[in-house]
């Protein structure tokens, strides 16, 4: 029958396992995270990019359209002149003609600027559009990735997990509890060995009467030092002395 330091020591082999494991998958679970996050934000960027970019071309037909019907018209004046005899009839057709060239002149300014930012906003998209798919493609091979690693971790942790249980049954509930406590809080390291009277939790000197009592293995020591679970091997100290 082991004692119960000795079970205790077996469970925190299973329990780092199972610990390193679930760390693993954590770590591919908050990478998946985190570039799903950047293709939401990504894809609201180019969409609205898009939106931009689709008022600017209505913008764009709109002042082509309108540029065209004053083109159309000042042609047609200009037309008209030639039959007009009374001066000032003449007068004010000639006006209406500089009129609609000053039109035109404005229309055609605006489209050039428009235009301008329609190969801005479609270069701009592009770009949104190229680091959209960038990003799409890391995220489906690091949740691709996540899958395999599940596939294949959940298995042997299932295992472990058994183990666990099996182990458990040996062991006293206080202590247990206090194991788990230790092991949390410790980084995942609750029972460390003793080896030539030194903890190698914290490296510090066991004070010699504690050390026999570890020895005896009558019941479980906390380091003065660190309150880990101190272990003694006595085939550990032989094959080193
Ligand atoms: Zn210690």
């Amino acid at each position: 029958m082991p004692s119960q330091i000795e079970v205790l020591a077996s469970l925190q082999l299973v329990d780092q396992s199972l610990r390193t494991k679930s760390l693993a998958i954590a770590e591919g679970e908050g990478r998946v995270a985190a570039l799903e996050e950047a293709v939401r934000g990504q894809t609201a960027a180019a969409s609205a990019a898009r939106e931009q970019l689709a008022a600017l071309n209505t913008r764009q037909r709109d002042l082509e359209t309108r540029l065209a019907a004053a083109e159309a018209k000042m042609k047609d004046r200009r037309m008209r002149i030639t039959r007009i005899r009374n001066d000032k009839e003449l007068g004010l057709a000639k006006r209406e003609v500089e009129l609609l060239k000053e039109e035109t002149n404005g229309l055609e300014s605006e489209l050039v600027s428009v235009m301008e930012q329609v190969e801005a906003g479609t270069a701009k998209l592009q770009g949104l559009e190229g680091e959209l798919a960038r990003l799409t493609a890391e995220r489906d091979a690091e949740a691709n990735e996540l899958r395999d690693k599940l596939g294949r971790l959940s298995g042997e942790m299932e295992r472990e997990r058994a183990t666990r249980s099996e182990l458990l049954q040996n062991v006293d509930g206080d202590l247990r509890r206090k194991y788990e406590m230790i092991f949390s809080r410790r980084g995942g390291v609750a029972v460390v060995e003793v080896r030539e009277g030194i903890c190698q939790g914290c490296r510090m000197r066991v004070p010699p009467q504690l050390f026999n009592e570890i020895q005896r293995n009558e019941q479980v020591i906390l380091c003065p030092s660190c309150q880990r679970m101190l272990f003694w091997r006595a085939e550990a100290e032989e094959a080193n002395g």
